[in-house]
């Protein structure tokens, strides 16, 4: 699904991001730990689009997408839940989400527009797997932190992408919220390939279904089952121990 290649990325001289080699499959849940100043933010930019690398390869799906707009990155279906809230709290969580329904892909298209029964139909399922179609009367605004978060995962879904990029989706969140967000996480990699960057790494235990990716200066350290990486003595030394 995803293929890196020789990717490189620099600010102002200092060496943000060099990777060999990174891929990701299909319906696979991908968790990149590592410590703070590793790249991990900076590569989940460059993947939507949002900056650019000096160099390197990136395939999604077939398309190179180095190089292309973020908007054109949407478009071929790669979607990034930011950590800056994108909710309306004075709209509730069914409008909150037809709002997202209609702006495909970021694009605000008419205020004016039929609501199809196939849309609702939409609504209602992605409420429900992420916990919130019990809520979708409720105002946004009222919802708990982690009800939130899960609702702007609902809004990225509903741009209907092949691949979601997530920063610390369970940041702040109640030990409960947290465990439910994993749970969340992995239904939604039954259908779709998913990248999250996490530091929880009992959470990281939960949601890791195949490979964990540490990034260390840029550098892919090493990959491999959580008990692998849980278990090898550089990871230990450079990241865990610390
Ligand atoms: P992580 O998410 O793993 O903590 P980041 O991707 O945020 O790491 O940062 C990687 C490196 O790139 C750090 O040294 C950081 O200071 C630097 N960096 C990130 N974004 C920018 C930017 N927009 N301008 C300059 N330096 C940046
Ligand atoms: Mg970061």
């Amino acid at each position: 699904m995803l293929n890196v290649k020789n990717l490189n990325v620099a600010f102002g001289g200092v060496k943000a991001l060099d990777l060999h080699g990174f891929s990701v499959g299909m319906n696979e849940l991908r968790v990149i730990i590592g410590p703070n100043g590793a790249g991990k933010s900076t590569f989940l930019d460059i993947l939507c689009g949002k900056t650019q690398a000096d160099d390197g390869e990136v395939v999604f799906d077939g398309n190179p997408i180095l190089g292309r707009k973020e908007v054109d990155i949407a478009n071929l279906g790669i979607a990034r839940k930011f950590q800056k809230p994108s909710i309306f709290g004075s709209l509730t969580v069914y409008d909150n989400m037809l709002l997202a329904a209609r702006m495909p892909k970021g694009i605000f298209k008419s205020m004016f527009f039929k609501i199809s029964s196939e849309l609702k139909d939409r609504i209602y399922q992605v409420a429900k797997m992420v916990r919130l179609d019990i809520h979708l009367s409720k105002l946004a605004g009222n919802l708990s932190h982690g009800q939130k978060q899960w609702l702007e995962i609902a809004i990225v879904m509903l741009q209907d992408p092949k691949l979601l990029l997530i920063d610390e989706p369970a940041a702040g969140m109640s030990d409960e919220e947290t465990y439910r967000t994993g749970e969340l996480l992995t239904d939604l990699a039954k259908h779709h390939c998913v990248i999250v960057i996490e530091h929880d790494m009992s959470f990281v235990e939960q949601i890791a279904n195949r490979l964990v990716s540490v990034l260390v200066r840029g550098k892919l350290l090493m990959e491999g089952s959580f008990a692998e990486v849980r278990n090898d003595q550089r990871v230990i030394d450079c990241y865990l121990g610390r």
